[in-house]
């Protein structure tokens, strides 16, 4: 039924290596690593054997040729990312601190990321798209959402399926322009992909068993409630819920586990397989990817995953 459609910010990540360091001093940085969550979903989804296509812009720069590169590499349609000619690619210096949480010196308002909109491009993409997904990010940023606004009722109407992953800082839930965005969203997806109380947050309610109640009744069909190293569930109407460990990995940089779950839930549905399998194929991506260093370098293909599941122990 057509590609999966993500639309958002491509970027490049570049690390610093010591924890606790910060950015006010000469260091050892690593990168550039190709970035953005819509990115790092995306591949996921082509080195599945997904059929995936991205909407958003780049530089006419080495950063861009980067993701591009990887984009393509990985078996997704870049035809819609426009390369802007005179804005860099956007790009984020991480640190870790020694607490393993996470500071950004982002570049993304002067850069390319958000300069994009629908296009006669976009417009023929989605009218053969069979798969809306939707990060939370793109509630935030005026050109993704415009094409989304557009993309939705077309993929809908030539009866596509979309998944939304909330994956929005708490704060940006109070924005009044966000707001109605985010339960649009919520009301609008056959798939529901939250992570910790952005379950609660979906479904205004505080307890979690209630909220899994009215997003089902609401019209959510599917609901895979990421629990980072507790692993995943999924919920759905009419079936008990699914439930599978995460696999025990040692954690070298946790960026992306989120994104590449979610792509391979997706795919892995989208090509018909089982929940359960679906399941096993998510929390797979999400743990091997957490393995490697740099957002999206840990995604797998079905035959990586096979074998990473195959050689590693769910957590005890
Ligand atoms: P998000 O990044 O959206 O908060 P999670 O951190 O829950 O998402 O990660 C998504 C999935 O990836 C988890 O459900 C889990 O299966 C897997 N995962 C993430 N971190 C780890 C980890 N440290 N060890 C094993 N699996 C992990």
């Amino acid at each position: 039924l057509g590609p999966t459609l993500c639309v958002g910010e491509i970027l490049v990540e570049i690390v610093a290596t010591t924890p606790g360091c910060g950015f006010r001093a000469p260091q050892p940085l690593i990168g550039p690593y190709p970035s953005g969550a819509p990115a790092i979903f995306m591949s996921q989804c082509g080195r599945l054997g997904g059929a995936a296509a991205l909407v958003g812009c780049v530089g006419d720069d080495d950063f861009g040729q980067l993701n591009l590169d990887r984009l393509r590499q990985d078996g997704v349609e870049t035809g819609a990312i426009g390369i802007d000619p005179e804005y860099p690619t956007g790009s984020a210096f991480v640190r870790y601190r020694p607490d393993g949480q996470r500071d950004f010196v982002f570049n993304l308002a002067k850069s390319a990321a958000a300069r994009f909109g629908w296009t006669a491009g976009t417009e023929a993409l989605c009218d053969r798209a069979g798969h809306l997904h939707v990060m939370g990010t793109a509630l935030a940023m005026a050109s993704a959402w415009e094409v989304i606004d557009r993309a939705l009722p077309r993929i809908k109407a030539r009866g596509g399926s979309v998944s939304f992953d909330p994956n929005l800082r708490k704060e940006l839930l109070r924005d009044p322009d966000i707001l109605p965005r985010f339960a649009r969203m919520v009301a609008e997806c056959d798939l529901l992909l939250p992570s910790g109380a952005e379950l609660q947050q979906a479904a205004g309610v505080e307890d979690a068993e209630a909220a899994v109640a009215a997003l089902l009744q609401g019209g959510v069909a599917e609901i895979a409630l990421k629990q980072g190293e507790a692993g995943a569930t999924v919920y759905r109407r009419d079936a008990p819920p699914v439930h599978s460990q995460a696999f025990a990995v040692e954690e070298i940089d946790p960026t992306g586990a989120g994104d590449c779950f979610g792509g391979a839930y997706v795919t892995c549905r989208r090509l018909g397989l089982p929940v359960a399998e679906a399941l096993t194929y998510a929390c797979a991506a999400g743990a091997r990817n957490v393995t490697r260093r740099g957002p999206m370098e840990g995604a797998g293909t079905r035959a990586e995953l096979d074998a990473f599941i195959a050689a590693t122990g769910y957590r005890a």
